[in-house]
C-alpha cells in the first residue's frame, strides 16, 4: 500500500489575541508528538504571526497568513504584503477563502494575481474553492468549482504546481456544523483532479494535496482521512481549541 501524507491546517479567522495565541501554542505543544507524514500549518491573525513564530516550533509545525495583497508594496492603506508576512514567519497563505469572497468581494482575477504573488514570495498558497448552498441545490456545484479553478489559478510551471495546495470548502458547511458527506467531498476532489488533468495534460497531479474544509471536528476527521481522495483538512472552529485541533492531528497521524 502506498504511503499517505496529510496536511492538517487550522484557520483561526479573526479570533485570538497575542496572549491567547501563545497560550494555545503552549497547550498544543505540551501534548504534540510529530509524525513525518503529517504537516500542521496554523493560520492565526496577522498580529499573532510574529509572536507565534518564536513559540510554535517543532517538526511538522509551520505558520501561514490568512490573506496577502497582490502587490509587493504600495499605497494600500490597511493591506499587508507577501514579503511582510514572510518576514513575520509565514510559510503559507490562504487565498480565496469563502469569507473573503463573500465579505471582500474577492473574485477569480484578483485571486489568480494573489496566487502568483504568493509563489513569487516563496509562500505556499492554499487556494480555497467551493459552492454555495443554492449552487449545490440547483446542481451547478461542479461547474462552479471548475470555474473557480480555471479562472482563479494563474499559469504555473510544473514546480509551482508542486507547491500549490487546494482546499475544497463548500460554503454551506463552513461554520454551520453541517459537514459534507465523505462521498460528496471525495466526488468533488475527484472532479477537481479531473478538471486539472483535462486542462493541463502535461502536469502530473498525483501529488497535488486537496484538503476538505467545513465543520471538521475530532468526531468526523477520521472518516475523511480514511478516504484516499482526501489529503488533509482545513479546520476553522475546531482549531481554536488546542485539544480539539490536536485530536484531529492525531487522527491523521494514526493513518498511513
Ligand atoms: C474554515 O474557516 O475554513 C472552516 C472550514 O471553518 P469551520 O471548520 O468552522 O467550518
Amino acid at each position: 500500500m502506498s504511503k499517505r501524507s496529510f496536511i492538517v491546517a487550522g484557520n483561526w479567522k479573526m479570533y485570538k489575541s497575542i496572549e491567547e495565541a501563545l497560550q494555545w501554542s503552549s497547550r498544543f505543544l505540551a501534548d504534540y508528538r510529530a509524525a513525518v507524514h503529517v504537516q500542521v500549518p496554523v493560520f492565526p491573525p496577522f498580529t499573532a504571526l510574529f509572536p507565534l513564530h518564536g513559540a510554535f516550533r517543532g517538526p511538522g509545525l509551520s505558520l501561514g497568513a490568512q490573506n496577502l495583497h497582490s502587490d509587493l508594496q504600495g499605497a494600500y492603506t490597511g493591506e499587508i504584503s507577501g514579503p511582510m508576512i514572510r518576514e513575520a514567519g509565514a510559510d503559507w497563505v490562504l487565498i480565496g477563502h469563502s469569507e473573503r469572497r463573500q465579505y471582500q468581494q474577492e473574485q477569480e482575477a484578483l485571486l489568480a494575481e494573489k496566487i502568483r504573488t504568493a509563489l513569487d514570495c516563496g509562500l505556499r498558497p492554499v487556494y480555497c474553492v467551493g459552492e454555495s448552498l443554492a449552487e449545490r441545490e440547483e446542481g451547478s456545484h461542479l461547474d462552479k468549482v471548475q470555474q473557480q479553478l480555471l479562472q482563479g489559478i494563474p499559469p504555473l510551471s510544473p514546480a509551482e504546481w508542486g507547491r500549490l495546495v487546494l482546499a475544497y470548502e463548500p460554503v454551506w458547511a463552513i461554520g454551520t456544523g453541517r459537514t459534507a458527506t465523505v462521498e460528496d467531498a471525495s466526488a468533488m476532489h475527484r472532479h477537481i483532479r479531473e478538471v486539472l488533468v483535462k486542462t493541463h495534460p502535461s502536469i502530473s497531479f498525483g501529488e497535488l494535496p486537496i484538503l476538505y474544509g467545513g465543520s471538521v471536528k475530532p468526531e468526523n476527521a477520521g472518516e475523511l482521512f480514511d478516504h484516499p481522495e482526501i489529503n488533509g483538512v482545513l479546520v476553522g472552529g475546531a482549531s481554536l481549541d488546542a485539544g480539539s485541533f490536536l485530536a484531529i492531528v492525531e487522527e491523521a497521524q494514526r493513518r498511513r
